[in-house]
């Protein structure tokens, strides 16, 4: 039976740009202050450092260069371990590697697919040890440094134990909140906006992600310290600004005034972006909800989340097919869906990395399908792909 006419083409995330960035873009290109020093700069910092909820933020060329240098300004030395989720997206799996440390790949929990805290818990109790004052992998000999939280999907992990087993075990914390900015977590007392809540976090601000530069990141923290030395070291480590003298390497990682321009328009509007995504979220909730065999990941008890990406997990004998058949019907309707990552562990580079379980990641790669969350999606279009999801389950 032939199925109705696609229709225009439904992206899965697309950016929407229709605030002032045309405005301050252009008085950057007026003004000639298009490169790496400018006011656009210093008040897109300024502004996400007060939007996340720490004292200082370090602007950087991407979201992976954030979370490079974060790692370094943490302490992170080559051949120590870091614990990071293996079901996210590659970027701070890699980042680990080009600091010279491995990563220990930590599962996800089975309800919100994030670092499972019991998990972390179990490695530092169970196959850690303590020798001379340093924690140590038992099986590796290898130093315990930091752990990442990846806040997926716009989702928070569940910060308080992993804050308290880093606390405990003198671990710093780098939160990747890359696709998390607008989240919010609340530990026990107050809800805290992610990326405030460790030591340091990392944003990106890729075409897809909450708010977009084109491309670029964001290292935000409390301490003085360590924002000056991420300064330093995404600006090629220059001891003297007039004599050019360097004592360590540092990189070119630096953000354009252009893209802090863009930034800053895409800053104002985050408030009804993250409104918009939660609407999108609330309805795929609504028309989704009482289908057998699917469950939209929700929202815990500890979040409000930013609702990034809202992702259906798929049981393929109730619902009728897998989760890539789906995708399929729904890309032949013009409907671009896409599936969670394949996790860290069966990636050739990290394949022998420690790791503490990813049954449970390799199922949500399985089986989760984004569905389409552009801030610019209409309600007809997102009917459409309500409808279409619906007449795949039958
Ligand atoms: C997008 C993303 C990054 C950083 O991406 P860039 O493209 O380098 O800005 C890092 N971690 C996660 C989980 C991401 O989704």
């Amino acid at each position: 039976m032939p199925s109705e006419p696609a229709g225009h083409e439904i992206p899965l995330c697309v950016p929407e740009v229709r605030g002032r960035e045309w405005v301050y873009v252009k008085e950057c290109l007026d003004s000639g202050w298009v490169s790496s020093v400018g006011s656009y700069v210093d008040r897109f910092e300024r502004e996400m450092a007060q939007c996340v909820g720490t004292a200082h933020a370090v602007a950087t060329v991407n979201g992976t260069a954030a979370l490079h240098t974060a790692l370094l300004v943490a302490g992170v030395m080559p051949d120590d371990e870091v614990l990071v989720s293996t079901l996210t997206f590659i970027a701070p799996v890699n980042a680990i590697r080009y600091a010279g440390a491995w990563p220990v790949l930590i599962d996800a929990e089975p309800v919100h697919a994030q670092m499972d805290p019991a998990l972390v818990a179990q490695f530092l109790e169970r196959d850690c040890v303590v020798t001379q004052g340093v924690l140590r992998n038992r099986a590796t000999g290898r130093r315990i440094h930091a752990i990442v939280p990846v806040h997926i999907l716009g989702h928070p992990c569940d910060l308080k134990p992993l804050l308290a087993l880093a606390r405990r075990y003198g671990l710093a914390v780098v939160e990747d909140a890359t696709e998390s900015l607008g989240a919010e977590y609340f530990d026990g007392e107050v809800w805290r906006g992610v990326g405030s809540l460790g030591d340091l976090s990392c944003f990106s601000f890729n075409g897809n992600k909450l708010i977009t530069t084109g491309g670029g990141g964001m290292i935000c923290t409390d301490n003085p310290q360590w924002a000056a030395r991420a300064k330093y070291l995404t600006t090629q480590a220059k001891d003297d600004p007039i004599e050019y003298v360097h004592h360590e390497i540092g990189f070119n990682y630096r953000l354009t005034n252009i893209q802090a321009a863009m930034g800053c328009a895409q800053l104002e509007q985050l408030p009804a972006f993250v409104a918009k995504k939660r609407a999108i979220q609330t309805a795929y909730a609504a028309g989704l909800a009482d289908l057998p065999g699917l469950r939209l990941l929700g929202s815990a008890a500890w979040a409000q989340s930013a609702c990034w990406m809202p992702t259906a997990v798929i049981d393929a004998r109730v619902f009728g097919c897998g989760s890539r058949a789906l995708l399929q019907r729904l890309q032949a309707c013009g409907i671009q869906t896409r599936p969670l990552w394949t996790p860290a562990h069966l990636n050739r580079p990290h394949a022998a990395s420690p790791r503490v379980g990813g049954a449970m990641a390799e199922r949500f790669h399985a089986n989760a399908l984004s569905l389409p969350c552009s801030v610019g999606l209409t309600t007809e279009d997102q009917q459409r792909v309500i409808a279409a999801i619906r007449e795949a389950s039958q």
